[in-house]
C-alpha cells in the first residue's frame, strides 16, 4: 500500500481545516510544464515571458508567441494560467524595451512603464494570448508587472479586455501599489504579490547586490505588513491574492502568508511538496496565529524565529 501512495499524484494544496490553498508553479518556458503538472502544481501562478526573449534583438512576432503560449496552455489542460506580460528592466533587460544608459535601471522605465512606452509590443502579446486562449482549454489569466498606481491598472485591464482577455490583474511588488491595494484591487480581478521587487523596494536594497542581500528577506515585518494589507483589500472585495515571490517556497513563510490572505501560493516546483506538507499540517486559524507572531516582530530574524517557537507551541 506504502508504495501505491507513493505512485499516487501529488493531492491538491489544503490546509488541515480543509481550505484550499492551491498550489501553482513559476515557470520561464513551456517545456518546463511537464516537470510542474508530475510535481502536482495545479496551474501556473506566474509564467515569466520575457524569459522567452533574454536575446531577442527585436520584438517577437505574434505569431512566434501564440505558438509559445498556446503550447504553455496545452500542457495545462483545463487548469488556471496567470501569464505575465514582459517584465523587461533591471535584472532582465530586453534589447527591444529598454534603454540600457539608465542609471538606475531599477527605478527606471520597467514592466509595464516599458510596455505602456511601446505599446506595439505590449497589445501584440495580448493579441498573441487572446489566440493562444481561443485555441486551448486552459483558465488564462493576464497580468502586468511593476505596477505601481491606480490609473495603470485601470489602463492595463481596460486593454487587456478590449483585445478580448476575461480575468486581468496585477502584479503587486511596489509599495505604493501595495499600499492602495483596496483602490487597485478595484480596477482588476486579481492580485499578485511578488515578494522578490516588493522585498527590494521596501527596504531599497537592489536585489542583485550582494553587499546589500542581508535586506532581501521576505520575513521582514514592514514587508510582512504590506502583504497583510492586500490580503485585507482582497477579502474585502472577495478578490484572489496568490503569492508569486520566492518567499512562497518557505513552508514555515508560505504558513504567514496565507494566514496573512494570500489565496494561493506559486513557486519553483522543486518547493511544491514540501509547501503542500507544512499546508496541511495547519488550520486557517494557526495560520494567522503565526502571521500575528511574525508581524510583531522588530526584523526579518526575529519574526523568523517567533513563528518558529509559535509553531512549536502549536499542537
Ligand atoms: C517578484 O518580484 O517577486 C517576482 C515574482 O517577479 P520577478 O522575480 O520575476 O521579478
Ligand atoms: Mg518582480
Amino acid at each position: 500500500a506504502r508504495a501505491a501512495d507513493d505512485d499516487a499524484p501529488p493531492s491538491p494544496g489544503v490546509l488541515a481545516d480543509g481550505t484550499a490553498v492551491p498550489l501553482l508553479a513559476n515557470l520561464g518556458k513551456p517545456a518546463d510544464a511537464d516537470e510542474a503538472v508530475a510535481r502536482g502544481a495545479e496551474g501556473v501562478g506566474l509564467f515569466r515571458t520575457e524569459f522567452l526573449f533574454l536575446s531577442a534583438e527585436t520584438a517577437p512576432t505574434v505569431d512566434e508567441q501564440r505558438e509559445a503560449y498556446t503550447q504553455l496552455l496545452q500542457a495545462f489542460g483545463g487548469k488556471k494560467v496567470v501569464v505575465r506580460m514582459l517584465d523587461a528592466g533591471a535584472d532582465k533587460p530586453l534589447a527591444f524595451l529598454n534603454d540600457s544608459d539608465e542609471e538606475n535601471p531599477a527605478l527606471g522605465l520597467r514592466g509595464l512603464r516599458s510596455l505602456r512606452a511601446a505599446e506595439a509590443v505590449l497589445r501584440d502579446q495580448l493579441t498573441a494570448l487572446a489566440a493562444a486562449d481561443a485555441a486551448t482549454e486552459a483558465d488564462l489569466w493576464v497580468m502586468a508587472p511593476m505596477v505601481a498606481t491606480v490609473e495603470e491598472t485601470a489602463y492595463f485591464t481596460a486593454l487587456a479586455r478590449e483585445h478580448g482577455l476575461k480575468t486581468t490583474g496585477v502584479m503587486i511588488e511596489i509599495p505604493a501599489a501595495a499600499l492602495l491595494a483596496d483602490r487597485v484591487l478595484a480596477h482588476a480581478d486579481f492580485a499578485s504579490i511578488g515578494t522578490n521587487d516588493l522585498t527590494q523596494y521596501t527596504m531599497a536594497a537592489d536585489r542583485m547586490l550582494g553587499s546589500v542581500a542581508s535586506y532581501q528577506d521576505p520575513w521582514h515585518p514592514a514587508v510582512l505588513r504590506l502583504v497583510a494589507e492586500v490580503g485585507t483589500a482582497g477579502a474585502a472585495l472577495g478578490k484572489p491574492v496568490g503569492i508569486c515571490g520566492e518567499a512562497a517556497a518557505d513552508p514555515l513563510l508560505a504558513l504567514v502568508l496565507v494566514g496573512l490572505g494570500a489565496t494561493s501560493l506559486s513557486m519553483a516546483p522543486a518547493a511544491l511538496s514540501d509547501v503542500r506538507r507544512a499546508l496541511s499540517e495547519r488550520t486557517l486559524d494557526e495560520t494567522r496565529q503565526l502571521a500575528e507572531a511574525a508581524l510583531a516582530a522588530d526584523d526579518a530574524a526575529h519574526a523568523r524565529s517567533a513563528v518558529a517557537a509559535a509553531t512549536a507551541s502549536l499542537p
